[in-house]
């Protein structure tokens, strides 16, 4: 592994069944997974690394007690699509990514899902999308992912759920396990892309 990608890696924060490295880099220790040689998150966190001893490890995140205010960004997961034009997000993570105590869970709605004319939630996110959303309304929470900060930022194959990947030029996210193509509002934060 060359230093300028193992010091990404450190005090990088991973979602569960992220890859890392792989078991010739690093000895796997706590927080993490080996699958067919690859070290993966097994929990999300921080990545921790020892360079020395060749260690690994990822470790829990605090959670912090705080409740959404309008103008607010926040991590969450796409947790239910109630209509075509409606959809549930559970909120998990604040802008700095330090988890949340409480739950809130916030509505989406198509108004505010795209600059583009769009007729279905569906053609911006799936259900268990991770999204970066902004509160747009308190009371009822009301979110927005129109801004191009903001939309999914993380996304699995529908078909086979493997991570997505954004390809930069390419407007679908691609499965690079089964070739299935797809479509979301990805934020510029999306975590995975490949630039091969
Ligand atoms: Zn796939």
């Amino acid at each position: 592994m060359t230093a300028a990608r193992l010091q990404k890696l450190e005090g990088k924060i991973v979602l569960p069944g992220e890859p890392l490295a792989t078991i010739e880099e690093f000895l796997p220790e706590e927080g993490v997974y080996v699958d067919n040689g690859v070290i993966r998150a097994a929990i999300y966190g921080k990545v921790r690394i020892d360079s020395r001893n060749k260690r690994i490890r990822v470790e829990p995140i605090k959670a912090t007690l705080k409740i959404p205010r309008r103008g607010e960004i926040y991590y969450g997961f796409v947790s239910g699509i109630i209509r075509e034009d409606l959809a549930l997000i559970k909120l998990v993570f604040d802008s700095q990514m330090e988890r949340l105590s409480g739950t809130f869970t916030g509505v989406l709605h198509l108004s505010q899902a795209s600059d583009r004319r769009i007729e279905s939630v569906y053609q911006v996110i799936r259900l268990g999308d991770f999204v970066r959303v902004q509160v747009v309304n308190e009371h009822p929470l009301l979110l927005s992912i129109k801004q191009p900060q903001l939309g999914v930022v993380a996304a699995f194959c529908s078909n086979c759920g493997a991570i997505l990947y954004r390809k930069p030029g390419i407007d679908h996210l691609v499965c690079k396990r089964c070739g299935n193509r797809e479509l979301r509002k990805v934020s510029t934060y999306y975590m995975f892309v490949d630039r091969g």
